[in-house]
């Protein structure tokens, strides 16, 4: 899991730590140093948001969700699901295609029906177009939140140190997101799609009203509206007898989940609760007399969490010992011992875990930064060669080339290194450190190779000046001023 706990706004700008932390040449660091301006008191309020990636809860997610985007006509592979690391319960659709789940809302789900009910449910508001039309002004302020959700990526890698290699995006417009609120009109119509497309995929709309109720009575209870996702959804009772009324007149009303699907459910549980509370919670709430996989799962990584380093690699090789095929265990040995720095362990973890899944890309990523990590220049092509694999999955992951731009100047390949680093930016969306690396990258790469192609690409759609057109136009024949 690369995860990373919310960092205080008030904190200084983090980029730095990452770039002392990750080696970079001087020269990012020179150019990115006073970009970062320090926080004002009025964005220090608000709460960065931390996106979790994870191999194996993406996996179960998508698996979850994929069958109920199908039936709301949407291709599952254009829609992005984003883990927000909050303990707050709530779920938000945002940026066309993007649904964002709290880790909260995950674990308070008791079983796979009830969560795909409320993916359903918010499946529901991004068919509808919901948010567009809620809120024009919002939309505006969605718009810099996604680009602000790239901009602190490579922030996160590392100045955390509870997350090495974690990827931590923050924006000061999550808050502006969560206020959002739909009309009761828009909750009644994503409910009745929620319905609609939960019997299309043959699934029970059961599991939807019983979460409502379950926080309808507690917000009732407790005489306050404490959960956001209440705030942005408004639940009345005559809204849960609506949906209550259809959902049990579908025939699919009485399918209940399947034995493999509730285990796959608790596993994430039981993993996001061990990575996002204190040990010590993880204990409580998984005490050695359960014994289940879950349990066991959870607490092989509480002790790793807790610096417990030799019983948390215990119990991952008797994990190990049982399910010898399971990749997102090797991954976690993996990261157990890259983490307390001792890669060339990690190496053999990580690589069972891609042969297992190979498909994979941040396993892949792992893969290759063990073997960065490694500093032996016998394995530095195969680092190159794991991270581009990653990479040409997901070309967006700024943190792949991150490290890429290191192996390649580990291995004095500049001009690699600075398009690595163009890259890297362009995936931030940071469009004049792009252009400046590409620019760099022109001038050390042979001329008209692919690679010197692409940086000049890179330049081109990165609002290039009339200078740079201009040392374009001389084909780097000439010193550039932009030159270091
Ligand atoms: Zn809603």
């Amino acid at each position: 899991m690369n995860f990373s706990l919310s960092r205080s706004p008030k904190a200084p700008p983090p980029r730095r730590r990452a770039l002392r932390w990750t080696g970079l040449v001087a020269g990012l660091a020179a150019m990115t140093t006073g970009l970062l301006t320090p926080l004002s008191s009025a964005m220090a309020q608000e709460a960065p948001l931390s996106l979790i990636r994870d191999t194996e809860i993406e996996a179960i997610l998508h698996e979850d969700a994929d069958p109920v985007f199908i039936a709301a006509g949407l291709d599952p592979k254009a829609v992005q699901i984003h883990i927000v690391g909050d303990n707050e319960l709530n779920a938000f659709v945002a940026g066309g295609q993007n649904l964002f789940l709290n880790t909260g809302l995950i674990v308070k789900t008791k079983n796979p029906n009830q969560l795909i009910g409320v993916i359903a449910h918010e499946t529901g508001h991004m068919a509808g177009g919901h948010l567009a039309r809620s809120d024009q002004g919002g939309k505006q302020a969605l718009a810099t939140f996604l680009f602000t959700l790239g901009l602190a990526a490579v922030a996160a890698v590392a100045g955390s140190p509870d997350a090495a290699g974690a990827l931590l995006y923050s924006s000061d417009y999550f808050a502006t997101l969560t206020i959002l609120g739909y009309t009761r009109t828009q909750e009644a119509s994503a409910d009745q799609a929620a319905v609609t497309y939960l019997e299309r995929a043959h699934i029970s709309s059961r599991g939807l009203v019983e979460f409502f109720d379950n926080f309808r009575y507690e917000e009732v209870f407790s005489g306050a509206r404490r959960y956001p996702f209440f705030q942005s959804h408004p639940l009345t009772s005559e809204r849960i007898e609506a949906l209550r009324v259809r959902a049990s007149q579908q025939s699919n009303y009485g399918e209940v989940d399947t034995p493999l699907a509730q285990a796959k459910h608790d596993v994430m549980v039981a993993k996001l609760k061990a990575f996002t509370n204190l040990p010590q919670q993880t204990f409580v709430d998984f005490p050695e007399s359960d014994t289940g996989f879950p349990a066991r799962y959870a607490r092989a990584i509480a002790y790793y969490r807790d610096l417990q380093t030799e019983r948390a690699l215990k119990l991952t090789d008797a994990l190990l010992t049982e399910h010898p095929n399971d990749p997102y265990i090797w991954e976690l040995k993996g990261q157990i011992l890259f983490e307390i720095g001792r890669p060339k362990e990690a190496e053999p973890a990580h690589r069972r875990s891609v042969e297992l899944k190979p498909d994979a890309p941040l396993l892949r990523m792992n893969l290759g930064q063990a073997l960065l990590s490694e500093y032996d220049p016998k394995k530095l092509d195969e680092a190159i060669t794991e991270i581009r694999r990653s990479l040409d999955v997901e070309a967006d992951n700024p943190y792949g080339w991150l490290l890429l731009s290191q192996a390649y100047d580990r291995k004095g390949m500049g001009g690699m290194a600075r398009l690595a680093a163009a890259e890297q930016e362009f995936a931030l969306g940071q469009a004049v450190e792009a252009k400046t690396f590409a620019m760099r990258a022109r001038h050390q790469l042979p001329k008209n190779s692919p690679e010197w192609r692409r940086a000049t690409d890179i330049v081109l759609v990165s609002k290039p000046s009339k200078d740079d057109l201009r040392a374009l136009a001389r084909e780097g024949s000439v010193d550039d001023p932009v030159r270091r």
